[in-house]
């Protein structure tokens, strides 16, 4: 048997309301979006959310919302999904990238005010922070350095729904919940929190960003009357703006509604498994896990251990039919960001990370037999 570093569970629950979803009217855009939309606002802690067909889809609805086009320059992590930065240059954007936090692997906020102090003001426009692996950017203080310097915020929390961070008055701040960010983004591929093949989700408090999103989602058409310029009767439909077809299906709404009840179960095995492994490995002499202190509000999406023969065990334990990833090569170092000018070296704590990191298997359904195995063969390799 494989075990691999990340996996969906689908229950019978799951399969039968995606069955009678499929027996019902609507295959597309039916009740279950909006149920799930508002379920998933619920969860998260925002009054809005957009589902949409995946979390690239998400990005870029966002970077339209927020006018990114050319000329428009807008930082993100190199550690990170390469969508989280190719929402910017969809819509003809530059990209700036900012080094990470040896320690968090977030975006080092020290990093992030040099990078724009270093250009003349008004230069930058956004910022795309992400909760890279589950743990959650402290957004309060990405916010008040936006603030400063007249910036948006579109917090990628493809990796951490359910995850938060203690805000300075003790507030738990959900990720996502757009306290402090203009718009947040999920995905709901499978080896994410919550699975529906393919799908996507935007969060956010402005209303009119919100039903900004709602008019790009489906090609820039309405047919609410409040919008429309005329009414030629009731087939009349306004293209208002150039949008896209990025719609998710009723049917695959309804499985991310019955996977949603499952998300917070989903989350405190996550964060058991978590536990377990930072014991097994917090004092070994080679391989490095994260503090414990990071645990605190971490979604856990992967776990990710530091090792310096990292190409070995992942060999090694791929033999042992254990696969294990790397998370992620930097965006930078990627031949098409290269051929805009980028070269190794750039953000060089982003690259050693890139060196050493393995993320290691962790999703809700992995047994503790299975546990058990991944972490004896990692210290079999080590010969202890
Ligand atoms: C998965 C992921 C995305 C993209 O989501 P898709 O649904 O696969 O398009 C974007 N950013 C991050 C950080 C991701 O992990």
């Amino acid at each position: 048997m494989n075990i691999s570093y990340g996996k969906q569970f689908i229950s019978n629950e799951d399969i039968n309301e995606v069955i009678k979803s499929l027996t019902s009217d609507f295959l597309t855009q039916g009740p279950k979006v909006t149920e799930f939309e508002s379920k998933f606002a619920e969860y998260i802690g925002s009054k809005f959310a957009v589902a949409v067909s995946n979390g690239t889809a998400a990005l870029h609805l966002c970077a339209m919302a927020l006018n990114v086009k050319e000329g428009v320059n807008v930082i993100t992590t190199p550690i990170t999904f390469a969508a989280s930065a190719n929402c910017v240059r969809y819509c003809g954007g530059n990209v700036f990238f900012c080094d990470i936090n040896p320690e968090t692997f977030l975006i080092d906020t020290e990093k992030l005010k040099q990078l724009i102090a270093s250009k003349p003001k008004g230069f930058f426009s956004g910022i795309i922070p992400v909760d890279f692996a589950g743990l959650a950017i402290n957004l309060e203080e990405i916010k008040s350095i936006a603030d400063e310097n007249e910036l948006w915020i579109i917090e990628d929390a493809c990796h951490a729904p359910g995850g938060y961070f203690k805000d300075s008055k003790g507030v738990t701040q959900l990720c996502g919940n757009s306290q402090f960010a203009d718009l947040a983004i999920f995905s709901f591929h499978p080896v994410k929190h919550i699975a529906t093949g393919e799908g996507g989700m935007i969060t956010t408090n402005d209303k009119e960003l919100f039903e900004k999103l709602v008019l790009l989602r489906t090609h820039g058409i309405t047919k609410n009357e409040n919008l429309l310029s005329k009414n030629d009767g009731g087939w009349y439909y306004e293209m208002q703006e150039l949008g896209f077809n990025y719609r998710i299906p009723d049917i695959l709404c309804a499985l991310g509604i019955s996977q949603l009840k499952r998300a917070n179960e989903g989350l405190i095995r996550r964060r058991e498994i978590a536990r377990k492994y930072f014991d097994a490995f917090k004092n070994h002499r080679v391989i490095k896990v994260q503090p414990i202190e990071l645990h605190v509000g971490h979604a856990f999406h992967l776990f990710i251990i530091q090792v310096s023969n990292r190409r070995e065990l992942y060999d090694y334990l791929k033999s042992k039919n254990i696969f294990a990833q790397v998370h992620y090569i930097p965006v930078h170092t990627m031949p098409y960001y290269k051929g805009l000018g980028y070269k190794d070296g750039d953000f060089p704590i982003a690259e050693n990370y890139y060196r050493n990191c393995l993320s290691i298997p962790m999703y809700p359904s992995l047994s503790n037999n299975d546990q058990e195995m991944v972490i004896k063969t990692i210290l079999d390799f080590y010969g202890n």
